[in-house]
């Protein structure tokens, strides 16, 4: 196995890179740290958590404090499609970089462009950019990228599905045509290979996992589970699993405020990420869940690709997701650095579909689970009745009114509770049965009251007390939007 030292990398990089604890290279920095100090271009097929970032950090790195920024003028650019994506790169170079006298800048929007300006004209040695902030500066003149020496295109599936390749076209076709380009991408398929062939020369190819496979270490379940009870099944598994942390992913941005809502009221610590959030709320929400402060992070697709917050535990599908590469980039935020991790993806009446392309994509069955007291023709919890009949927020009828109802349990700490908290007007969850019973769905009768002492239990290897196996359904069809 290579060591760090035999790639090639100077002492204060080897000093960096010992403090963070890294004994050995990944196979993505094994493979592609080489050629990139060679200057060779490299097409590399890896997802995030795989090292990349330090792939291309690294070596960058090494080769750009050989020398001097000049202001305005930048010395490589590397675009991301997400700003928490850029941040993070960010933080990376500043690890890695800590012993060597190297500067970066953050160009991402959603953020005053005055003192991303001051710092481009003390010169940069690295650019970390939103394609879209990048174009808007470089028009306003505030940039010059003729003396680019090295660019990177990161996440370019992700580039593409979001609609930003023509302002990559735009932005490389600004650079020099002498320069090192290095391209990374989760999948590969047609259309991203042919984008690749645009911009680099004669490149290393360079691949540590077949594209879109999804981690051994995380389990995966599907729930099927009616529409209108997909917040109650939620709670049931928030409670009963006393999961530390998880991420719940939403399809539709203006769902993820009404599941903020919800789990708030019945007592669960939540924050939001989406792209609508003003950046200050994104960058708060992010840094009070990776601290551990907020447990629970509602989300869109924004948050699926790259955050890198160790040992989360889980994360939910709310709702299946439209494309099934999202659901691997979901999942990949758990189960992260060999942990375990657990996803569940709530599939209702007209999901099959997208499911049959997850496990298309993925290549293997996902084991199907049964929620019991959940069947298809069970009727909603009052709060989803109420929210279909046009009533939301906290007032009205036994849903709060004035400050908030004294059974609906804590605001903050849900782990305090681990039943569900007491509800005047909605069904609870299951009971934890060490037998589950299986119901056909025609038959399966409203839930018990949760019997005194029933605990919590994990899942462990197998699966949990309250859940049982349910057999794959037939394909119907959606589609929508956003992100
Ligand atoms: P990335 O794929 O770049 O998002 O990296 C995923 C995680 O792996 C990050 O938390 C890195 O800090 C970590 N990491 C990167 N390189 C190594 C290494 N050689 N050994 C152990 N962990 C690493």
């Amino acid at each position: 196995m290579v060591d760090f030292k035999e790639l090639g990398l100077k002492p204060e990089l080897l000093r960096a890179i010992e403090e963070r604890g890294y004994t050995t290279p990944t196979p993505i920095q094994e493979q592609a740290i080489p050629y990139v100090l060679m200057s060779r271009d490299v097409l590399g097929c890896a997802q995030t958590g795989t090292g990349k970032t330090a792939a291309f950090t690294l070596p960058m790195l090494e080769i750009l404090s050989n020398g001097t920024a000049k202001a305005r003028m930048p010395r490589s650019l590397i675009l991301e499609p997400t700003r928490e994506l850029a941040a993070q790169v960010d933080e990376s170079f500043k690890k890695y970089g800590q012993y060597l006298n190297f500067t970066s800048a953050l160009l991402t929007g959603g953020k005053g462009m005055d003192d991303q300006i001051k710092k481009l004209d003390r010169g940069v040695d690295v650019l970390i950019a939103t394609p879209g902030r990048m174009l808007d500066l470089f028009e306003r003149g505030e940039i010059l990228l003729h003396d680019i020496k090295i660019f990177v295109i990161d996440e370019a599936d992700r580039m593409l599905d979001m609609g930003f390749i023509p302002d990559i076209e735009k932005i490389a076709g600004l650079l020099p045509r002498l320069r090192q380009t290095l391209f990374f991408s989760a999948t590969m398929p047609p259309e991203i290979r042919k984008l690749a062939s645009q911009f680099l020369m004669n490149p290393k190819e360079v691949s540590v996992a077949p594209p879109a496979t999804t981690a051994e270490n995380v389990k995966q379940f599907v729930l099927r589970v009616p529409h209108s009870r997909k917040r109650e099944a939620l709670r049931a598994i928030l409670q009963r699993e006393q999961l530390k942390n998880a991420f719940i992913f939403c399809n539709r941005k203006r769902d993820i405020g009404a599941l903020v809502e919800s789990l708030t009221r019945h007592g669960f610590s939540v924050v939001a990420l989406h792209g609508d959030l003003p950046q200050s709320k994104r960058d708060e929400a992010l840094e009070k869940f990776r601290a551990g402060v907020v447990p629970f992070m509602v989300c869109s697709d924004v948050a699926a690709r790259g955050l890198d917050i160790k040992g989360v535990d889980a994360v939910f599908n709310f709702d299946v997701p439209f494309g099934a590469d999202d659901y691997v980039h979901r999942i990949g935020r758990t189960g992260r650095a060999g942990a375990e991790g657990k996803s569940f993806t709530f599939v209702s009446g007209d999901d099959d579909r997208l499911l049959q392309n997850i496990v298309s994509l993925i290549k293997k069955e996902i084991e199907e689970i049964k929620l019991e007291g959940f069947a298809a023709d069970m009727p909603a919890a009052p709060e989803q009745q109420d929210r279909r009949g046009g009533r939301h927020g906290r007032s009205g009828g036994g849903h709060g009114g004035k400050g908030r109802d004294r059974d609906r349990g804590p605001r903050q700490d849900h782990r305090k509770q681990p039943h569900a908290p007491k509800e005047a007007r909605e069904p609870r969850p299951a009971p934890i049965q060490h037998e589950p019973i299986r119901e056909p769905r025609e038959t399966q009768q409203p839930m018990p009251q949760q019997p005194q002492g029933a605990g919590t239990v994990g899942f462990g290897n197998d699966l949990p007390n309250f859940l049982g196996r349910q057999k794959p359904r037939p394909p119907e069809s959606r589609k929508e939007d956003t992100f």
